[in-house]
């Protein structure tokens, strides 16, 4: 039973166990390879799709990161390989229409898997298209930026809203340190950012069982807040790009997937910060600006969801406002890795922010902070309150 919370995170692919839950887990990634020198475990990976040809996607910057060596690779080891670079410059790839059509009019009959080279929205465009094509593809990561490489929803834009539709699970992940060290620091303090609003995302998650029935595995639980452990105490290491705290920061990321995929939602990973980041995002494309990165986002929401249970802990179901530090213990924690902390530091204003806060809770169905505020009648005082503390 748990067994899962004794392996290492490379044999955890295929893993079933039955768990203290009630329910029986199943871990269907085939693939996993977290390690330096992992992109050559590309070869092997592919091997089973070696009678197709293979779809290599990367736009300018992952391809010199991994893209090209990971095309190299297969070539010299006899696969057939097609390249499909989007050449964004200096604009930010954006999966909507455009991107995921390019994708699917790419895909020849003959090509047997794909190969997502990349962090966001690459990994997540392929997984899309592959999904509704029924293709395997496999995430060589460039970045440890965000938590989506083992999860399997996809966020992607239709019509200019964002929503997050089931699509698949990779059938392999490489995230070698080599690389991943070479990934640009703002990447990095995302991913951090990422993994702090996990902490956000689990108190949600004791609030959302105890105030509004939902289910919830403790396995899960515990495989992401060790997980979380050993990030957070090696985090000050990020500046330097020190491989090990990579390590740990990419295993968080890694492992907040594997819990989500175990369980088949994304509460473990997910919460009121990422509806406000959300929020947030769907704003900036509407004004058609670039959005600022997914993690940096909801390292910035997490403190504004932490100043929400501070304010409602009086009214919380027992223990709820003990799993979630002071907003002052996330701002210091994302300060370790030098990630932005205000919502004045990422472009947000006044009003965006205040309207976001009363109406973030409706960007997806699900029970958080923001509802239960709401629930209380305080959400529209919280949220007058906290945009004063910051915007004065
Ligand atoms: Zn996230
Ligand atoms: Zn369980």
């Amino acid at each position: 039973m748990n067994e899962i919370l004794n392996m290492d995170i490379n044999a955890m692919p295929q893993t079933t166990f039955a768990c203290s839950c009630g329910k029986t887990h199943h871990f269907d990634l085939k693939g996993l390879s977290i390690r330096k020198g992992a992109i050559h475990d590309i070869v092997s990976m592919a091997k089973p799709f070696k009678e197709g040809k293979i779809l290599v996607v990367f736009d300018n910057n992952t391809y010199l990161a991994a893209g090209r060596k990971t095309a190299e690779l297969l070539k010299t080891n006899g696969f057939k390989v097609k390249e499909l670079l989007f050449d964004c410059g200096k604009d930010v790839l954006i999966p909507d229409e455009k991107t995921l059509g390019r994708i699917l009019q790419e895909q020849d009959f003959d090509v047997s898997l794909m190969i997502a080279v990349g962090s966001g929205v690459i990994n997540d465009s392929v997984k899309f298209v592959t999904s509704r094509t029924k293709l395997p593809f496999i995430v060589v990561a460039t970045a440890p930026s965000m938590d989506g490489y083992v999860s399997d929803g996809a966020p992607i834009i239709s019509a200019g809203y964002k929503y997050s539709p089931q699509a698949h699970l990779a059938y392999g992940l490489i995230g070698d340190t080599e690389i991943l060290k070479t990934a640009p620091q703002d990447l990095i303090q995302a991913g951090f950012g990422d993994v702090v609003g996990k902490i956000t995302a689990i108190a949600d998650w004791d609030l959302a069982v105890k105030a509004n029935g939902d289910y919830r595995c403790d396995t899960c639980v515990a495989l992401v807040e060790r997980a979380l452990q050993k990030c957070f105490s090696t985090a000050d290491g990020l500046k330097m790009r020190d491989e090990t705290s990579l390590c740990a920061l990419f295993e968080a990321l890694t492992l907040t997937g594997v819990a989500m995929a175990l369980v088949n939602v994304s509460r473990p990973a997910s919460g009121a910060e990422h509806m406000l980041s959300h929020y947030w995002e769907m704003d900036f494309i509407a004004r058609g600006l670039n959005p600022n990165h997914h993690g940096i986002q909801v390292g910035v929401a997490t403190v504004i969801i932490a100043r929400f249970f501070e304010e409602l802990g009086d009214t919380l179901p027992k223990g709820c406002k003990e799993l979630c530090p002071t907003p002052s213990e996330i701002v210091k924690l994302l300060k370790k890795a030098d990630a932005p902390t205000n919502p004045k530091e990422i472009g947000i204003d006044r009003e965006l922010f205040y309207q976001s806060l009363l109406n973030a809770h409706t960007v997806r169905p699900r029970y958080s902070i923001l509802q239960f505020a709401k629930e209380q009648g305080r959400l529209e005082t919280i949220a007058k309150k906290i945009t004063k503390e910051i915007y004065g």
